[in-house]
């Protein structure tokens, strides 16, 4: 076992952090941005979620019928996608669709519009239905880690309107755990603060791996710390709200 020391400025980064209209994004980090594969794109993501996008996109040979209509945005690209709507759609659109400037999703880089591929694609509201190729890719997004954001049923707990065109990276288990219980991000950081590390973990199970995942609430201090098992997988992520949410392999795939 291994103590980490985490400055508490790091509950603003990592694939779980909850960005939305309570929630601003704060991570002062460097966001380790790729292009995405595809001709002619200069849509970027964070690297993680660049490369499972890329791979889920390949598996269903979706390359020439889903197009990623956006990523990464900076703040100032938000707040001109804001300014453009308000003046074409008026407020209640915008208010419903658009995050509010540094509220974003976008920002984090962990975020993906898609597109079914036509001649005119809707650059704030695609199309991207629930049958033919974007019901492959629903079927295995969480596999890859990603996730619906913002689904139907949920608008008072997100508080952005049904978007079937918005997917969130959050890697594994994360996403099959969401999945499962139907759970917005919103919920499933609450969902993991009654699991808290090294008393009562939540443990996911699948085809013999086990993956522990639990929050630690962040210090009262400037450092919090953390001890895990270095010989082991485990990845940490901050909430962006008041910790951390700590995920340990515990038994490999098959071993
Ligand atoms: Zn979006």
């Amino acid at each position: 076992m291994k103590t980490l020391t985490l400055p508490n400025s790091k509950i603003h980064s990592g694939n779980l952090i909850l960005v939305n209209a309570d929630h601003r994004y704060q991570n002062t980090d460097h966001t380790d941005l790729v292009k995405i594969t595809g001709p002619d794109t200069d849509i970027r993501l964070e690297r993680c979620a660049a490369a499972l996008l890329s791979e889920l996109m390949y598996k269903i040979q979706a390359e020439n019928q889903i197009v990623p209509v956006s990523g990464w945005r900076s703040k100032k690209e938000q707040q001109t996608i804001w300014n453009d709507s308000i003046q074409e759609s008026g407020k209640a659109f915008t208010q419903k669709y658009v995050a509010v400037p540094g509220h974003s999703e976008h920002q984090t880089g962990l975020a993906i519009d898609l597109g079914l591929k036509k001649e005119k694609i809707d650059f704030i509201c695609p199309d991207f239905p629930y049958n033919g190729i974007c019901k492959m890719f629903r079927r295995l997004a969480a596999y890859y880690g990603f996730v619906e954001r913002y689904p139907k049923g949920k608008e008072t707990i997100t508080g952005i309107g049904h978007e079937p065109w918005h997917f969130r990276y959050v890697g594994i288990p994360h996403a099959l755990i969401m999945t499962k219980y139907h759970l917005t991000l919103e919920e499933y950081i609450d969902f993991i603060r009654f699991y808290p590390y090294q008393k009562s973990p939540y443990i996911y199970q699948e085809q013999g791996s086990s993956i522990a995942v639990s929050y630690l609430a962040a210090s009262e201090h400037t450092e919090t710390f953390v001890e895990v098992d270095t010989d082991k997988p485990y990845m940490l992520s901050g909430n962006n709200i008041d910790g951390f949410i700590i995920t340990e392999w515990r038994r490999a795939h098959g071993a």
